[in-house]
């Protein structure tokens, strides 16, 4: 009971975004007029939303029943043993066994129930891996909404599993042949088919990126993440944890594991990015690792750049994670250095993925495997201290990465 409260208030403790949407000197509402009364409604509805009683026990009780949650933390000790550092302890918080198997689908319930409070019929989503993708198509089905959900050409072509769990599901997916043909593109056409729809439609955006309101809304959906991880490392260690080690991309299963955690000092936050080929090679998406702050999808944040200020082409092989951009309270968390960002490259990913699968038995997304992949690094450099307490977040599981892992993985 007494950790119950603490946690409750450790989560909603953050004050920013302040009036105006931002963290810091990031974020804000970079868009044209047309889009600035949807989200101005967007925000009124879910901050009445956020203060309703009835909409946190609908959210609560659909998260229980219909999502699988809380989700499992527990130790991994084969895999804490190859790290060949004493005392040490990992626990994982296991977002990949939610329903669709992916942190998402936090976010798109949520997001579901407030288009229904504002008579919306009709919701349209970006996706990159497609697991964004596959739990909008899921919460349709759940709600009784219209799906469109605009994908990459690209990354149609290397997560074709989960463009057929959405046809299945009944979303219309939409292929995105403009640009890079990969989620930045996919998020122009979703803006684009959302400015034509504003009466019927919502954007269900995916990550913790974009304009304001949308990353207090995904932070605060993804929050119950840290909630509950606070709640259960405090069952099981008595302690808070010494480290926590999450993958960016957008930031959303990093900002909803590390939220309630921000004001205890003595927790060290590790955001990890990809690196793809190698940052050194430009061919990577280390947004805050290598980046630099500008505007991008509605929000002052960091994002990669040339000097002429055009967006960078990425590469990851974890197509969750291969986006130019980042959300605006991970740089606010960079600049204050509350949370520090390191990379791991598509090889890492893999030895990770590899490692984690052959110890537990748990076979992780190639995003979360990035995570995973950091913190066998960060022991070999011996910057794992002996007898640390880490939670490692396992943002998603591994079956759309299938194709890629038997390709790099099985001999
Ligand atoms: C989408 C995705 C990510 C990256 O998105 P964030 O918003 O940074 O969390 C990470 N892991 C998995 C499994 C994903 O599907």
């Amino acid at each position: 009971m007494i950790i119950d409260q603490v946690s409750h208030v450790t989560g909603l403790a953050g004050t920013l975004p302040d009036e105006r949407g931002r963290f810091g000197a990031f974020g804000g509402r970079y868009v044209p007029e047309g889009l600035m009364a949807a989200l101005l409604e967007l925000e009124e509805t879910y901050l009445l939303a956020r203060a309703d009683s009835r909409f946190s026990a609908e959210l609560g009780e659909l998260l229980r029943t219909r999502v699988g949650r809380p989700t499992l933390l527990h130790q991994v000790p084969r895999f804490a043993q190859t790290l060949a550092v004493p005392g040490v302890r990992v626990y994982l918080k296991r977002e990949d066994m939610t329903h669709t198997g992916a942190h998402k689908i936090n976010n798109a319930l949520g997001q579901g129930l407030l288009a229904k409070r504002m008579g919306k019929t009709r919701i349209i989503a970006e996706t990159g891996a497609g697991q964004h993708g596959v739990a909008v198509a899921t919460v349709c089905a759940m709600l009784g909404m219209t799906c469109v959900i605009y994908m990459g050409a690209h990354d149609m072509r290397r997560q074709a599993s989960n463009v057929m769990r959405m046809k299945l599901l009944g979303a219309e997916v939409r292929a995105v042949d403009t640009g890079s043909r990969r989620l930045k593109d996919a998020i122009s056409e979703s803006v684009r088919d959302w400015v034509a729809n504003l009466a019927t439609t919502h954007y269900l955006f995916g990550t913790s990126a974009g304009p304001a309101p949308y990353p207090m809304i995904v932070r605060d959906l993804q929050t119950v993440i840290g909630m509950e991880t606070r709640n259960q490392i405090l069952q099981a260690e008595g302690r808070l944890p010494d480290y926590l080690v999450a993958c960016v991309g957008g930031g959303s299963n990093a900002i909803g594991l590390f939220h309630p955690f921000v004001d205890d000092p003595l927790v060290e936050l590790i955001g990890v990015e990809a690196a793809g080929h190698g940052v050194e090679t430009g061919d990577h998406a280390a947004t805050l690792s290598a980046g630099s702050p500008g505007e991008m999808d509605g929000a002052y944040s960091y994002l990669l750049q040339d000097d002429d200020g055009q967006i960078t082409r990425t590469h990851s092989i974890a197509a969750g994670l291969d986006y130019p951009g980042v959300g605006p309270e991970l740089s606010y968390l960079k600049d204050n250095g509350r949370v520090t960002y390191r990379t791991a490259t598509d090889a890492v990913a893999l030895h990770g993925l590899h490692t984690l699968t052959r110890t537990e038995g748990i076979i992780a997304a190639l995003e979360s495997a990035h995570a995973v992949g950091y913190l066998l690094e960060m022991a070999e450099h011996g910057d794992l201290p002996a007898d640390s307490t880490v939670v490692l977040g396992l943002s998603g599981r591994g079956d759309k990465d299938l194709a890629i892992a038997a390709e790099r993985l099985i001999r």
